[in-house]
């Protein structure tokens, strides 16, 4: 039975974490294919919230096409006491999470990038309307956050009406994220941390910082204040900053305990200014990505809308797959938009002085917070296409990377300095790892005395990785 006799499928925590895929999917909400998504919190009066209503706004789910994909915005309007509209954004991401309690329903991403997939087994089970699904997240949102006292819900499903709700939303999420811009890391003694996406990288953990927002860009250090105050026991937590290892980097001892302590010990350090050494790890639904571009010495950034490939030749999927599930990767870094922003950008890694591409409408949301010299010299998928051409672009437009090019190469380098292949006789591993964890569907997996075995061993220089290592 369910947890809930009016709703046809199971609700509970174990459900978080399902994938569901493409072959086995009724519907897909949101996603890739559509422009206009979103989901949005509001705080209300009491007398503009109806309790309990659920609002549809276009087709419902049982009048949609088996297989099909359909525009989705989600609007969930709470009123109460102690509520306030600081905690819009808090109450927003919990959709997330009261989501995928759902059996059969998987919920990625947040804001304007919202995606999600109901399985054809749960639609069997009688899944068919967004009334379920609206009766669900009221329910949870009462139950978990008391402080939300009436709550209604609306689905916006048709592809005309939902054009002017997702601008408004679009506009909403700028004006959050503006506020808590001014704030520096060196003013507060605390940091907050999140912990909602361990369902799929279970030693994944944010550090929120005033001036690093979430990866998924959608809690800020406010949000994350506000949260921690309002459910203490809940996925956000405070974290005392500790003492500043290493300012530079951006090491602080209470972040290293509090990361170390979250992740089970698999994470001991965190260096919050770099995407080298100890980066912050990345889960799933980081809104963007940093990645170290060898051949030049400089970051590439991508957003996870961006449908080509980058200039490395990979798309964000595969970039974002060399970095999620909670690791930390060297020179692959999963981040937000928002982070962009900030004055600590890459900080230790020489910021924006560093940056060579970017996707031109990435460009345009950021220009105004890049130095103004910067802003012509970082170039996007309109000025080239290949890695020679970025290289010429750089030298013609004179950014700052191409003096560090200069550098001539010392004997002991030269020496070691070529490609080396090896065919591996059959059977034999080129590798052999005492402990090798994998995150996997919500499972952590540890292989104890792992053998990797390989058919070839190529071995390439990194043109530049010396002088990232230094942080430079
Ligand atoms: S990306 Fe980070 S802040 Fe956002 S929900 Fe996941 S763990 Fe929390």
């Amino acid at each position: 039975m369910s947890m809930f006799e009016d709703i046809p499928v199971e609700v509970g925590i174990i459900y978080e974490g399902e994938r569901i895929r493409r072959k086995n999917m009724q519907v897909e909400l949101g996603g890739p294919k559509q422009e206009n998504k979103f989901e949005l919190a509001r705080v209300r009066k009491p007398e503009e919230i109806e309790d309990g209503k659920v609002t549809i706004i276009g087709p419902d789910i049982k009048d949609m096409d088996e297989g099909g994909s359909y525009p989705l915005g989600i609007i969930i309007e709470v009123s109460g006491e102690k509520l306030e509209p600081d905690l819009e954004g808090v109450i927003e991401r919990r959709i997330h999470e009261y989501s995928n309690f759902i059996e059969g329903f998987m919920h990625l991403n947040q804001r304007y990038d919202i995606w999600l997939r109901l399985d054809k087994k749960s639609f069997q089970k009688g899944l068919n309307s967004f009334v379920h699904i609206g009766k669900v997240l009221q329910r949870l949102f009462k139950s978990e956050l008391p402080i939300v006292e009436k709550i209604q819900v609306t689905f916006i499903t048709d592809p005309q009406r939902i054009r002017d709700p997702w601008k408004e939303a679009l506009e909403l999420y700028e004006a959050r994220d503006a506020k808590a811009r001014g704030l520096k890391d060196e003013e507060v003694e605390k940091f907050y941390g999140c912990g909602l996406c361990q369902s799929f990288a279970p030693t994944h953990v944010c550090v929120i910082t005033p001036q690093r927002y979430s990866n998924c860009g959608s809690i800020s250090w406010f949000d994350g204040r506000a949260s921690a105050r309002i459910d203490p026991k809940g996925p956000v937590f405070e974290i005392d900053k500790g003492e500043a290892i290493d300012p530079e980097k951006g090491e602080f001892s209470g972040v290293n305990e509090a990361a170390k302590q979250k992740s089970l010990g698999e994470v001991t350090k965190v260096w919050l200014y770099t995407a080298f050494g100890y980066p912050h790890t990345s889960c799933g639904c980081f809104e963007g990505a940093a990645f170290y571009i060898p051949e030049v010495d400089g970051f590439g950034l991508v957003h996870r809308g961006y449908k080509d490939v980058t200039i490395n030749g990979l798309p964000f999927s595969t970039i974002a797959d060399s970095t999620a599930g909670g690791r930390q990767v060297d020179g692959f870094h999963g981040i937000s938009i928002e982070y962009m922003r900030s004055p600590k950008f890459l900080k230790a890694d020489g910021g924006w002085n560093r940056v060579v591409w970017m996707p031109a409408s990435v460009k345009e949301r950021v220009a105004d917070f890049m130095p103004k010299e910067m802003v012509d010299k970082v170039a996007t998928e309109n000025d080239v296409k290949t890695m020679d051409e970025l290289k010429v672009f750089l030298k013609e437009r004179n950014h700052p990377i191409v003096e560090t090019w200069k550098e001539a190469p010392t004997a002991a380098e030269e020496a070691v300095a070529v490609e080396v292949e090896e065919e591996i006789p059959e059977g034999m591993p080129v590798a052999t790892v005492p402990t090798m964890p994998i995150a996997a569907g919500g499972y952590k997996i540890i292989l104890k005395d792992a053998k990797i075995y390989a058919k070839k061993v190529i071995i390439r220089p990194l043109k530049g990785e010396k002088l990232a290592r230094k942080g430079k």
